[in-house]
């Protein structure tokens, strides 16, 4: 890829094909603009490796590792899902594939649906996971975590957002994620959580740098 990035920024990567993602990655590294973001559609021959891994974390490393190496990039990768402890931890890693391989977002909110139709109250409690791994060409730098809390809805509510998001009651909001505007779901989440615990890293790139 040519560098078109303005002198002085530094590129980084969210190694992501989840567009959903990587705009609230971008929402919520604005006020970083020595940061030049890119994403994996700027790298469209970069095959990523295919997910294997028996937790969030260690997926979330493996992928960040493989792109920073490959692309040669400082590189965010991610990995998260829907946690709910009835369901013995189900979706949990499968999230995105929870009702098939080739299933869509609402498939998988139906089969959750479909497996939760006897739980109720404290039964419903769920939780979000989120790990972004940070790695540059020489390796892993750091790896955080972020969860936010709710319990699953019995049926489906709002339009915003994605994946379980329709589903996701937020504790202390009584609303589903979906129904919340997107800036209240950045700034709550379990994504802004991992990410806020990484920014001292990314601030401090430059310095890595120079
Ligand atoms: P992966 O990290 O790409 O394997 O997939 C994560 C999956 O977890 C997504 O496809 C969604 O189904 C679910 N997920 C993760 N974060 C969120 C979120 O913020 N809202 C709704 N669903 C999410």
């Amino acid at each position: 890829m040519m560098n078109t990035s303005p002198p002085g920024s530094i590129q980084l990567v969210i190694a992501s094909q989840n567009v959903h993602k990587v705009r609230e990655f971008r929402t919520m590294l604005k006020h970083l603009p020595q940061l030049d973001l890119l994403s994996l559609c700027d790298f469209p021959d970069y095959v990523p490796l295919p997910e294997t891994g028996s937790s969030f974390e260690e997926i979330a490393i493996a992928k960040a590792v493989h792109a920073a190496q490959t692309l040669q990039q400082f590189v965010l990768a991610e990995d998260s899902g829907l946690v709910v402890p009835a369901l013995g931890g189900a979706p949990g890693i499968f999230s995105a594939r929870y009702a098939g391989e080739n299933a869509t977002d609402l498939d998988n909110r139906k089969k959750l649906l479909e497996e939760m139709r006897h739980l109720l109250d404290d039964d419903r409690c769920a939780y979000f996971e989120c790990w972004i791994a940070f790695a540059s060409p020489e390796g892993l730098q750091k790896c955080t975590r972020g969860t936010c809390e709710g319990k699953i809805a019995l049926s489906e509510k709002g339009n915003n957002g994605f994946g379980y998001d329709s589903l996701f009651i937020k504790h202390e909001y009584n609303k589903t994620f979906a129904e919340l505007e997107e800036s209240i779901k950045n700034r709550i989440s379990h994504r802004r959580k991992a990410l806020d615990k990484l920014l001292p890293t990314l601030e401090s790139l430059n310095v890595l740098l120079h």
